[in-house]
């Protein structure tokens, strides 16, 4: 297919407010060159973030109206637990308002001074919870993920190898949860296979370990899965999910992506006595077990969105849209992180712009002009969100990536959108030469790119 048909028809709009280049020059400067701090009605096409971003469906929008806001025991809820159950397999199903609140939640009971805390690649929440709570957060992902070139069909399983010697390095018993994130995010939304699902598995409880899977993306990874393992050619999106999810011993979500809402998440695990645990702190910074912080609507939202995400014509349009956009910049020779995950098209910075060295953000100087020329928000995944001191040695570490992250909101932009964001793209990439590099003016210790205040370079 050349172009990406959308599987849906427009029922509601939302208007688009233009910018010139005059303007967002003065807009970028005041925020601190920072693109979390434009407001949003500034931005052209905001690829900031796939992350509760979603259009929501009639099915969905009519589902909130049968919101029971009854302080317990709401209808809503247990439609959500069973659809949650039906999909994940968990026993138990604890609501929360967004993932980081299940993640705070897990490693917050489990976690501590002395344990370790690996994953394929954590993402950047995960990370700051496993790490504030003690624990230290590693990064097992085989070596094929760093290189943006390499074209492996599964580029963010766990290298079993390096899981092996962490076990036999600090022991089981220091290892509370080993977790797998599907898709892998923060590696390029690339997907984990089911082969290696089940040998982590494997290994994992072979030592006595849990496997929990920080869930946000796993109707797309299900969706690779079908379209790369051959054994899965005929399979359902939900019997693979199903198949992935019987691995493992619980998960973290994110229902703000594959949910398809703008706010949400869960924890679902089925450990009795962990969930024990775990609810007692719920209701102390969430809520009851059967809201966890959102509205019955919210819930209801989420369960039908759960089970729409699974539908094969939405998942082909999604993975193909963000295909469309990649493929429209590897023919003008723009280098990008291949192959194309799920969720989000990878600009390779430091392949377009190899003149600025990383203590200079390459990532964020492409962030900042794709802002000046098209009024498009995309996201700086390098230096300024993951350089840090390393937590054993003290010494400063930079990520060996340097990306700046296209993430597509699902259901929101056409095929024209993409084509517009190509354009800029590539007329920026005919004059890279020109760009400088940027410096920190101030910056917190943590999460500082959501907040660093910036500029460029002379
Ligand atoms: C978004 C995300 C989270 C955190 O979820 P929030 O709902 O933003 O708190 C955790 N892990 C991954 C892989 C994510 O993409």
């Amino acid at each position: 297919m050349k172009y990406p048909l959308e599987p849906f028809k427009i029922k509601v709009v939302e208007r688009i407010r233009h910018t010139t280049r005059e303007e967002r020059e003065e807009i970028i400067k005041e925020a601190g060159y920072n693109v979390f701090n434009i407001p949003a009605e500034k931005i052209h096409i905001d690829l900031l973030t796939d992350s509760g971003t979603s259009a929501m469906s009639d099915n969905q929008w009519s589902g909130m109206m049968l919101g029971d806001e009854s302080y317990a025991g709401s209808r809503n809820f247990y439609n959500f637990r069973d659809t949650v159950k039906d999909i994940f397999g968990y026993q138990h199903v604890i609501p929360t308002h967004q993932g980081r609140v299940a993640e705070n939640l897990l490693f917050s009971t489990i976690g501590g001074p002395g344990t370790y805390i690996p994953n394929n690649i954590h993402f950047d929440t995960t990370r700051a919870n496993v790490q504030s709570n003690h624990s230290i957060a590693l990064d097992l992902v085989i070596d094929e993920a760093y290189d943006p070139e390499c074209d492996h069909p599964f580029k963010g399983n766990m290298d079993l190898d390096k899981l092996e010697k962490l076990v036999q390095r600090v022991g089981p018993d220091n290892i509370p949860v080993v977790m797998l994130t599907i898709t892998n995010n923060s590696g390029g939304g690339q997907p984990v296979s089911m082969q290696n699902i089940r040998e982590t598995s494997e290994l994992t409880h072979r030592h006595g370990l849990k496997l929990v899977f920080d869930a946000c993306r796993f109707a797309e990874n299900a969706y690779f899965i079908k379209q790369r393992e051959a054994a899965y050619a005929d399979k359902t999106i939900l019997a693979i999910a199903q198949e992935m999810f019987s691995y493992g011993d619980g998960a973290t979500m994110s229902a703000k992506k594959d949910a398809l809402v703008n706010i949400g998440g869960f924890l679902t695990l089925n450990d009795s006595a962990l969930t024990r645990q775990v609810t007692n702190k719920l209701i102390m910074i969430e809520g009851f077990p059967t809201y966890g912080g959102l509205a019955g609507r919210d819930l209801e939202a989420v369960a039908r969105g759960l089970r729409e995400v699974l539908e094969e014509e939405y998942l082909e349009f999604r993975v193909e849209q963000v295909a469309y956009l990649a493929r429209c910049l590897t023919e003008a020779g723009v280098p990008i992180l291949k192959p194309v995950g799920g969720h989000a098209v990878y600009l390779n910075a430091r392949g377009i712009l190899p003149h600025i060295p990383s203590e200079q953000f390459p990532g964020q100087a492409l962030t900042v002009e794709l802002y000046l020329e098209g009024g498009i928000r995309g996201v700086e995944i390098g230096s300024l969100m993951f350089a840090q001191k390393d937590q054993e040695t003290g010494k400063m570490t930079y990520p060996e990536l340097e990306m700046v992250r296209l993430a597509i909101p699902r259901r929101v932009y056409t095929t024209g959108h993409m084509r517009y964001v190509a354009e800029a793209i590539i007329r920026i990439y005919q004059r890279r030469g020109e760009i400088k590099g940027m410096e920190i003016l101030e910056a917190p210790e943590v999460l500082r790119h959501f907040t660093a205040r910036m500029k460029p370079l002379d």
